[in-house]
């Protein structure tokens, strides 16, 4: 690879590199999104998709209202994307059943409804009878308390991811893959970013590695207790049952109906493991949980078991800040990435392309996950 130079790079291309790298290609910039890895293979694409503006939350917090801005970009950018790309994301408006999965759970559950059902009062309690009406029958109700959340929504995270890559190179975004970015540097005005195919220069990096990006501010003094999180995840086929609202359980296990009688069934959380694929224990929980909660679902086909790792940071909040003079970090989005993708490019690329961090974007500096990570020790 020769000299080549860009406005802004972006390294990683999850969800966030490329809404990123989209905005800015859509205002003029030169942009490149750099992965070290074959598209495809890590949390942006195998995620739930659901869109948890309110199953995620149980009190007011920035994050909290971020995900409701955010949320509400998913239906224009569903056709935006179907136009530019003719990739179908499968946006959808269905609701979500949320039911307590012990006695100690309940009383957490009901302090959400509280706070969901003071700001949208289509949030409702749920009796056994419409549990099962909910889910025509085949959901299997449980002893505690459930909840019925009508319009958080959800997408197809594969296809989103491969909509947002689609629409990046409509834009004229460079993507360079299989290349590990290596050591970023200041030289001057702009950046060397050293990789495994040769340098690349650009007079803004942004930094959108998830779980791994950390490994590459080391250099810069960002000492935190970031890790990954994997989840495991199977997509099941099964043409008997039909279902429109996730199923979601406080012990984070869910059941998310997809187009063609498939259904997306996740998911483990095992911090700090940054392996790929399905380990034994994790296809043995989804199992027992599978038949605990839809039992029909027994004789479904397997189409598919797969993993991703989760950004996580320990206040369970991204961190979006700028190290230092051109040089950002876009990481931490945890469970909540593909909802939160839309708000941050379009946030992050107005801070990049002008220098002036948008006044929502405020709560996300390193300096405040410091301060809250010590706090919660
Ligand atoms: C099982 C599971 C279910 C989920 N369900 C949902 C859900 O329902 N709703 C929701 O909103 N979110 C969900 N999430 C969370 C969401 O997937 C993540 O928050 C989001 O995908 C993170 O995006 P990212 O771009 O930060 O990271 P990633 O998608 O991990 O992308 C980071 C990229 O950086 C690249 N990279 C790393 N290091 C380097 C390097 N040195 N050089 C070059 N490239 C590098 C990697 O190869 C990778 O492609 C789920 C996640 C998992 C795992």
């Amino acid at each position: 690879m020769g000299i080549i130079k860009f406005d802004v790079v972006t390294v990683g291309a999850g969800v966030m590199g490329l809404s990123i790298a989209n905005a800015l290609a859509k205002k003029g910039l030169k942009v490149a999104v750099v992965d070290r890895d074959a598209p495809g293979m890590h949390a942006s694409w195998k995620a739930g998709g659901m869109l948890g503006a309110q199953n995620e939350f149980s009190n007011d917090s920035p994050l909290f209202r971020l995900a409701k801005a955010s949320r509400r970009y998913f239906e224009p950018l569903s056709t935006e994307l179907l136009e530019t790309t003719g990739i179908d994301i499968e946006y959808m408006e269905t609701g979500l059943i949320k039911m307590a999965d012990s006695k100690e759970s309940e009383a957490a559950l009901d302090r959400q409804f509280q706070f969901l059902n003071a700001h949208n009062d289509n949030v409702k309690a749920l009796s056994e009878k419409e549990i099962l009406n909910l889910g025509n029958q085949f959901i299997t109700p449980g002893e505690h308390f459930a909840m019925h959340i009508p319009d958080d929504g959800q997408v197809n995270a594969n296809k989103y991811t491969k909509a947002l890559t689609a629409s990046a190179l409509h834009h004229g975004v460079t993507r360079i893959s299989r290349t590990e970015v290596i050591a970023i540097h200041r030289e001057g005005q702009d950046y060397r970013i050293k990789t495994s195919t040769g340098d690349i220069h650009a007079s803004k990096v942004a930094v959108t590695a998830g779980a791994w990006s950390q490994n590459l501010l080391a250099p810069f003094r960002i000492e935190s207790n970031a890790t990954g999180v994997k989840g495991e995840v199977m997509l099941l086929e099964q043409p008997e049952v039909r279902l429109k609202d996730t199923l979601f359980m406080t012990n984070g296990f869910y059941i998310i109906p997809k187009r063609n009688h498939r259904f997306l069934v996740g998911a483990t959380s095992r911090f700090g493991d940054f392996s790929s694929g399905m380990t034994k224990e994790g296809e043995t929980w989804l199992w027992m949980e599978i038949l605990k909660h839809m039992p029909r679902l027994k004789s479904a086909d397997v189409l598919m078991k797969s993993s991703g790792v989760r950004p996580y940071t320990p206040t369970e909040t991204p961190v979006m800040d700028e190290v230092e003079n051109g040089l950002f970090v876009v990481s931490g989005h945890y469970r909540n990435g593909i909802l939160l993708s839309p708000a941050t490019g379009i946030l992050m690329s107005e801070w990049i392309e002008t220098g002036r961090r948008p006044a929502i974007l405020n709560d996300f500096t390193i300096e405040r996950m410091r301060k809250n990570a010590m706090h919660h020790q």
